[in-house]
């Protein structure tokens, strides 16, 4: 199992505003470890993340998710993938207004085309890894922050994907929340197998990664627009 980057470049926007975000990007990670995807801003963090999350197609390359390569599925195809084999965990948890926690899984399940009871059992074992047993009839608005952004990590990890990408999770929280859900999420990475890569700008979270990807070795001139 494993996630590798060979060659793959992205291209984005239009006319003016047309940007090469990756250049010949080549980059392998690693399942069971929690990988740091540094750089500056605009440096290809998010877009990398798409791309390896098979929510966008790279002009070039291949994304090679335990072999298969998602740059050459078909729309449909890729679709399919990002919903079986992919987890997000996004910055401010994203989680739907008036759903409990134990529905924001179920919730998830039934967008997949699962039904939720099969589910259920997991989806509270999930919500107990987290430390949220006592929470799971909770809404968003009943939570703190880092609740929320423990039940969107159970969310995400509901149907046992293979990826799990995560967008500068601790952006808004402060440093002993940043450390706490780092922490989780490099256990839940390691309990679980999966690969996981976290973009991020946050000391506290490459001090905490098993391994550390910094963009600026990768691409060359990566803010140059294409001429
Ligand atoms: P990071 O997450 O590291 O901050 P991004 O992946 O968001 O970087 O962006 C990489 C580059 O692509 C940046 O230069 C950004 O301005 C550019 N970019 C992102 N989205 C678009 C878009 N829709 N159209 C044109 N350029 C874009
Ligand atoms: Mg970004």
């Amino acid at each position: 199992m494993s996630l590798d980057l060979h060659d793959v470049t992205v291209t984005l926007g239009r006319g003016d505003s047309r940007t090469t975000a990756l250049r010949a990007v080549t980059a392998r990670f690693e399942p069971g470890a929690l990988t740091a995807l540094v750089g500056p801003s605009g440096s290809g963090k998010s877009t990398l993340l798409a791309v390896a999350g098979a929510l966008l197609r790279p002009d070039r390359g291949q994304v090679l998710l335990n072999g298969t390569d998602l740059a050459a599925l078909s729309d449909r195809e890729r679709a399919r993938a990002r919903r079986e084999r992919v987890g997000y965990m996004f910055q401010s948890g994203n989680l739907l207004t008036g759903l409990t926690a134990e529905q924001q899984l179920q919730a998830a399940a039934s967008l997949a085309g699962r039904p939720p009871r099969s589910l259920r059992a997991r989806a509270r074992e999930l919500l107990t890894e987290v430390g949220l047993e006592h929470r799971l009839g909770h809404r968003p608005d009943q939570l703190s922050g880092g609740e929320r952004q423990r039940v969107a990590l159970a969310r995400a990890l509901l149907l046992q994907p293979e990826l799990l990408l995560v967008d500068e999770p601790t952006a808004a929280v402060d440093r002993t929340r940043a450390e706490a859900l780092t922490t989780l999420i490099a256990d839940t990475t390691r309990r679980h197998g999966c690969v996981t890569v976290v973009a991020t700008h946050d000391p506290v979270v490459t001090h905490t990664a098993d391994s550390v990807t910094d963009m600026q070795q990768h691409t060359a001139a990566h803010l140059s627009a294409v001429p």
